[in-house]
């Protein structure tokens, strides 16, 4: 069934904030599926795990840097401050394009199940440029996490933004599929929106997600609805369009209030109309704020484009030696 010749060289890709509590165990599990992988002749023996650190400020350097120097299979790339998440997996991509034929990104916590690479891999030989690793179920998060989860694929979804759902960014990809990803010169990264775009042959694995090993989460409740509204703002102009409907609609009733009041008039029998008055101010005033905060919004986002001012910033990178040319290109 192998519609590939070649045998890839894989780079594991993980963002790491503020990680030291999980991070030795994590790497002992991917070395190990790592292994298996060489020894079954599915990937190169030069393939790597590439640690993102994003700006932690706890022991996580220190800890790449030592697993590196005892053991000499990891990249270590330290993002000189803490730049979020998605930069991070895009500061690790750019890098691990350079020196690998494909790539999966996965969190450091251990929460994206490893066991699930081998079937991704086997994927990638079926021709497939991209393999989005999709949670089965989402017991093992909160009641707010599951809901919040769905209402927002469901609204992403109704607003037009497509996404793989209960994907977010456990994936693999070619490197192909990784330099169309990367030509893409927007800021506002939402990766598991951009990805879609790009095309190619993609295949679905399923997965149960686990529970994070250990350490805290380092996507509280403010970060996760920020990165909510960005995603979809990013990819949508929808909500603009249906503030245009909403103006529409508006502009109808104050049309039917005028006939009324007329009517009123003419009938003879006017009343006082401080109610409707004030509803009026305050409705209309109500759809102006939203009007103003939505168009805001995207005002925002041209601004950010615009600026076009680096995503990330490499402070320094370590790795075992045969691939320190590639990368210093
Ligand atoms: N992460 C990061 N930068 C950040 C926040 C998170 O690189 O600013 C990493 C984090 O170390 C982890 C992954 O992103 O590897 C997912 O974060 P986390 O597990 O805390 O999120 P959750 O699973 O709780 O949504
Ligand atoms: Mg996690």
């Amino acid at each position: 069934m192998l519609s590939r010749s070649q045998i890839p060289t894989l780079g594991l890709i993980l963002p790491a904030y503020n990680e030291e509590e999980v991070l030795t165990t994590t790497l002992t599990t991917l070395r190990q599926i790592k292994q298996q992988l060489i020894e079954g002749h599915l990937i190169q023996a030069d393939s790597f795990i590439m640690i993102v650190d994003d700006g932690s400020k706890d022991q996580t350097w220190p800890i790449i840097q030592k697993e590196e120097q005892d053991n000499g299979d990891i990249i270590g790339v330290k993002l000189s401050k803490n730049f979020g998440h998605q930069p991070a997996l895009l500061a690790g991509m750019t890098e691990a394009s350079k020196i690998s034929d494909m790539m999966i990104t996965l969190d450091a916590d251990l929460q994206d199940n490893p066991g699930i690479i081998t079937e991704m891999v086997e994927k990638y030989f079926e021709g497939n440029e991209i393999v989005y690793a999709v949670r089965s179920s989402r017991q093992t998060d909160t009641w707010f996490k599951r809901n919040s989860a769905l209402a927002f694929y469901k609204l992403a979804g109704w607003l037009g933004v497509k996404m793989v759902p209960n994907h977010a960014d456990f994936r693999l990809m070619s490197k192909t599929a990784v330099q169309a990803l990367l030509a893409m010169p927007e800021r506002n990264v939402f990766l598991r929106a951009m990805v879609p775009l790009v095309g190619y042959n993609s295949a679905k694995v399923y997965y149960e997600r686990g529970e994070r090993q250990a350490g805290t989460s380092k996507y509280p409740l403010k970060k996760m609805l920020s990165f909510a509204i960005d995603g979809i703002t990013s990819f949508s102009i929808q909500p603009i369009r249906l503030l245009l409907h909403l103006g529409i609609l508006v502009l109808g009733v104050a049309g039917i209030e005028i006939f009324y009041t007329l009517f009123e008039k003419v009938v003879g029998n006017p009343t006082a109309g401080w109610s409707s008055l004030m509803i009026s101010i305050w409705l209309l005033g109500g759809l102006n704020l939203i009007a103003l905060g939505v168009v805001g919004t995207y005002i925002g986002k041209i601004f950010t484009e615009v600026k076009h001012r680096p995503l990330f910033q490499i402070e320094k990178e370590i790795s075992y030696s045969n691939n320190n040319d590639q990368l210093s290109q």
